[in-house]
């Protein structure tokens, strides 16, 4: 009894142990645009509305870009399999599904992409599939894990927007499921904040979202991203 006492405090400290470098000695890993001041008040403005609490699913293409090497499938899919596993595992309300994965020969660096549109559409134009959203797993050359195109306000303008159903990690990202996550709360109307532990902060270990940022990634969801849920 007392050994095992002692082996979960044990574990708890080298956990708070963890969480404390980590909070310390982390490096911006997501350089994603946050709502502005218009945006701010189009999503304070979800709360007012009345919103139903019918659970809702999304599907997820799965784009692994690549240069000269093909990486084999089942290397990767089990990094595929804990991110998403992680993206379903915030909200019963709210889950994903994988429903196509496939190659795409490209000399994409996650930097270079997300500074240059043109060049993100040269990986992305005739690769999306319409109606999901499209995750690419692009290599990084740098501490770059992972970014999502959002709009900073109109968020109305979704709808008519394809190349904005995109959420880009790197491989070595994808491996911590919570770059996706983060990408993902990028995509459902978040932007940054400082909590340790939060998703949608910049530390390496991040498990969690207020329950206010679940509230709003779920309304964000219904009015916004409503497009793209699959009919039940
Ligand atoms: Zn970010």
């Amino acid at each position: 009894m007392r050994l095992n006492l002692n082996l979960y405090n044990m574990k708890n400290i080298l956990l708070l142990l963890t969480i404390l470098m980590c909070c310390f000695s982390c490096h911006r890993n997501c350089v994603t645009k946050a709502p502005n001041k218009k945006g701010s008040q189009n999503i304070s403005d979800l709360f007012k509305a009345k919103i139903d609490d019918k659970a809702m699913n999304f599907n997820i293409s799965v784009h692994v870009v690549y240069d000269r090497t093909k990486p084999p499938m089942s290397s990767i899919s089990a990094d595929i399999e804990r991110s998403v596993q992680e993206a379903n595992s915030f909200s019963p309300k709210m889950q994903f599904s994988v429903v196509s994965s496939q190659y795409v020969k490209n000399k994409a660096i996650l930097a270079d992409i997300r500074q240059n549109k043109k060049k993100e559409s040269s990986l992305c134009d005739g690769e999306d599939i319409s109606n999901t959203i499209n995750m690419y797993i692009v290599r990084s050359t740098n501490d770059l894990e992972g970014y999502a195109p959002v709009l900073a306000n109109n968020f109305e303008e979704y709808v008519d927007l394809p190349d904005m159903n995109r959420v880009f990690v790197s491989y070595k990202g994808l491996s911590d499921g919570a770059v996706l996550v983060h990408e993902l709360g990028h995509f459902f109307g978040l932007g940054h904040v400082n909590g340790c532990r939060n998703y949608m902060s910049y530390n390496c270990y991040r498990d969690t979202f207020t329950p206010e940022q679940l509230d709003t990634i779920l309304r964000f969801a219904k009015v916004y991203r409503s497009y793209l849920q699959v009919p039940t």
